[in-house]
């Protein structure tokens, strides 16, 4: 048997040998804006996928609710503090992690902020704060991890985009910074492949969170109200929950999604447009 039909020879096995209910088995995952939230759940879900969690916010003290659920199901999980805008702050969080739970090579880039505002009325501050927390923040997490998982030829990186990524009034910055994301993702896609990184993005339509209660707090709306004049116009006649998104998450952070890559896919109850 020569090379190459040797190693499709090994994956079939692999892929025969009998699972244990856990997709990624001893994998480190590190999930960024994890203190609540999509990011709480993505990290419960993939701690139940049999992962070692590191839970990043901006304090390490919000993510103890977090850590502590993941314990008491009998998983693995450490809090890590950083801004993930700040890179001095990304590396040495990662090194932290590294260094306590071994080479992070699953990476959740969830962190994320509003600073909604019609373009006249947006500052500059606005602006950079938007950019710098989603893009800014998904480059340098994903530069800092990347090395992980290149030397350990193996990788999966998923970016939180929005379905605001195709337009939506009052978020000139989210909207810039969600799209970009979309950029970002497909190019890590194209980068990291070679060395069995995959990077997908998933972006979600209205998700019940505290920054959708924001939203409705901001327009002057009750939140019950908001949610249901939202889930009146989705397909599926209702509202995202956060596990909606964890869910896919779970499913592109999987060992067994390996051939897809560089992909959006939106978590909205239908298509949009
Ligand atoms: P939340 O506001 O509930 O949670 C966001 C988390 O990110 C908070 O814990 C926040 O910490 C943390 N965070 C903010 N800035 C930083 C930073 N600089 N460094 C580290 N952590 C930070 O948001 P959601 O759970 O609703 O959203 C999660 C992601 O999903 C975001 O990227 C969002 O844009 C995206 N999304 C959400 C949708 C929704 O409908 N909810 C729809 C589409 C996309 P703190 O509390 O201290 O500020």
């Amino acid at each position: 048997m020569n090379e190459t039909a040797h190693a499709g020879q090994q994956r079939q096995d692999e892929n025969l040998r009998p699972t244990t209910g856990e997709k990624s088995p001893g994998r480190v995952a590190i999930v960024t804006g994890a203190a609540r939230g999509i990011g709480a759940a993505t990290a419960r879900r993939l701690a139940a996928d049999g992962m070692a969690v590191a839970v990043l916010d901006l304090d390490a003290g919000s993510c103890d609710a977090t850590v502590a659920a993941i314990t008491a199901a009998g998983g693995h999980a450490m809090a890590v503090g950083a801004n993930v805008s700040r890179g001095d702050q990304v590396e040495e969080a990662v090194g932290t992690v590294a260094a306590e739970m071994g080479p992070p090579t699953v990476l959740v880039n969830n962190a994320g902020v509003l600073r909604d505002n019609l373009l006249f009325k947006m500052s500059e501050d606005d602006w950079d704060t938007v950019l710098g927390v989603h893009l800014r923040g998904t480059f340098l997490m994903s530069r800092a991890v990347q090395k992980y998982m290149v030397d350990q030829r193996y990788g999966r990186i998923v970016n939180l985009s929005s379905s605001s990524a195709l337009g939506n009034r009052g978020q000139a910055n989210y909207s810039a910074a969600k799209a970009g994301l979309q950029g970002l993702t497909k190019t890590l896609a194209i980068e990291l492949g070679p060395f069995g990184i995959t990077a997908n993005a998933v972006a979600p339509g209205f998700i019940a969170t505290d920054m959708t209660a924001a939203t409705a707090a901001r327009i002057g709306t009750s939140f019950e109200d908001f949610q249901a004049t939202v889930a009146a116009q989705v397909p599926v006649r209702r509202i995202g929950e956060v596990d909606d998104v964890a869910h896919t998450i779970s499913f592109l952070a999987s060992e067994g999604a390996g051939f897809v890559s560089g992909q959006v896919i939106y978590v909205a109850g239908g298509p949009l447009c």
